[in-house]
């Protein structure tokens, strides 16, 4: 590591910040969505059209057998598919599917895409 840096002076505040106006704190609050929208994204390995294939084929599997608190059907899902389960199940995972009928509860596709 180099020691002989100087520290860059953090910029000072400009004095005369204007009130924060209606206005202001909308597009605060669209930026904080929009950050959010991108984190989730970021997070989620599937594009949106492989998430609802997902959903709709657990939805059909634990109709038929239920929920056995694993995320079987979604790994299996990956592997008919050639996608990596590994990171599909940290991606479900960060979105509380921490079993297949948690991923159904929990992985909205409105939140991601
Ligand atoms: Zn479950």
């Amino acid at each position: 590591m180099c020691s002989g840096a100087i520290p860059e002076r953090s910029r000072s505040r400009a004095s005369s910040l204007p009130a924060v106006d209606d206005q202001q704190k909308r597009d605060a609050r669209r930026a904080f969505k929009e950050a959010e929208r991108g984190r989730a994204r970021e997070a989620m390995v599937l594009d949106e059209a492989q998430l609802s294939a997902l959903l709709d084929y657990l939805d059909d599997h634990l109709a038929e057998a239920g929920c056995d608190h694993t995320l079987r059907f979604t790994k299996a899902w990956a592997s008919e598919r050639g996608i990596e389960s590994a990171a599909l199940v940290r991606s479900v995972q960060h979105f509380g599917g921490y079993c297949d009928c948690e991923v159904v509860a929990n992985v909205d596709p409105e939140s991601i895409f």
